[in-house]
């Protein structure tokens, strides 16, 4: 095998093979990482559009590098995926949430839901519940503090397995939110038979309000989509004050995004999150 491993080497260009060498050392770099306490959980607040109050938070991975810094997810994350690494990690995290949300809850702070990040291989894998009802046990975290993000891409492409996969977590009281909405392909029909609470539009539409009048209309819909559907509905990517005057007018339940607090460490959280203005 190491033989045909060379043979194919000799096909790619030098850049191909440079990039597939730094993969294969990003791979075993972040396999230490993830054993040698290097990865970090930074949380990120979700608030209310109306009240201005904090309502959850998000949980983020980041890489705490001996020499280069903090790296962020997009430059791990994809070859994590790729490689299967992916699933440890997220379940890594997963953990961390839920410890982390158990503490809160115990020092009296609220709010009292944490979302985590489900990648697609790991959701496609199947058994998550049984993963996720025995993190909840060891961790003592009641389920309904508990949000999971799974993006619309993974729950579209194989539909029919999807949606038992997603009941059998709502079956243990865990909330549910379909991530990165608008950004895949899905039915309206198949919408309407998943099992989810929530839809986070992607931030590729919130980028361009209130000008943009695709942006407009796209926000515009998914919102009343949400709406007819019972769904709660959540933007994400909130820079200005526009952009959320904007979603609060068009009714968007919630939002996220620099205008409300960067991800940032769990102690930092709630120092910075104040209560912003209701309107
Ligand atoms: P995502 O799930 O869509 O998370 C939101 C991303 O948008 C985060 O990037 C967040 O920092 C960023 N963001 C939030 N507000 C703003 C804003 O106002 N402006 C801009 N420009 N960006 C904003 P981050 O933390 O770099 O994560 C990127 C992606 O990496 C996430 O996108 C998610 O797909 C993935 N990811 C992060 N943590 C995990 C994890 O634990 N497991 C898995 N499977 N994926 C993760
Ligand atoms: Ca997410
Ligand atoms: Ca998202
Ligand atoms: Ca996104």
């Amino acid at each position: 095998a190491k033989n045909d491993g060379r043979a194919t080497y000799a096909f790619y260009s030098q850049e191909l093979t440079t990039c597939a060498r730094q993969r294969v050392e990003l791979i075993a770099a972040l396999r230490q990482a993830l054993e040698h306490g290097e990865l970090r959980v930074h949380y990120q607040p979700i608030h209310d559009l109306r009240s201005g109050q904090m309502v959850s938070a998000e949980a983020l991975v980041r890489w705490q590098h001996p020499e280069r810094g903090l790296v962020l997810p997009d430059e791990f994350i994809p070859v994590a995926e790729e490689n299967g690494l992916i699933g440890a990690i997220d379940l890594w995290v997963l953990e961390q949430a839920c410890r982390q949300m158990r503490s809160w809850l115990e020092a009296g702070q609220t709010p009292g839901l944490v979302a985590v990040n489900i990648s697609t291989r790991l959701f496609g894998r199947g058994g998550l519940d049984l993963q996720v009802a025995d993190i909840l046990a060891r961790t003592g975290l009641d389920a309904r503090h508990l949000e999971l993000e799974i993006t619309e891409s993974a729950v579209m492409d194989d539909p029919d397995s999807a949606r038992r996969q997603l009941q059998r977590l709502r079956d243990l009281g865990v909330r549910l939110a379909i991530d990165d909405f608008g950004t895949g392909h899905s039915s309206l029909q198949r919408l309407k038979s998943m099992p989810v609470d929530k839809l986070k539009i992607d931030r590729g539409f919130v980028a361009g309000l209130p000008a943009d009048g695709k942006d407009v209309a796209i926000a515009r819909s998914v919102i009343v989509l949400a709406h007819s559907l019972g769904l709660t509905v959540l933007a994400e990517g909130i820079e200005q004050s526009e952009q959320a005057d904007f979603l609060r007018r068009n009714h968007c339940h919630l939002g996220q995004g620099y205008l409300f607090g960067r991800p940032q460490p769990a102690e930092e959280l709630f120092r910075a999150a104040a209560v912003l203005p209701a309107k």
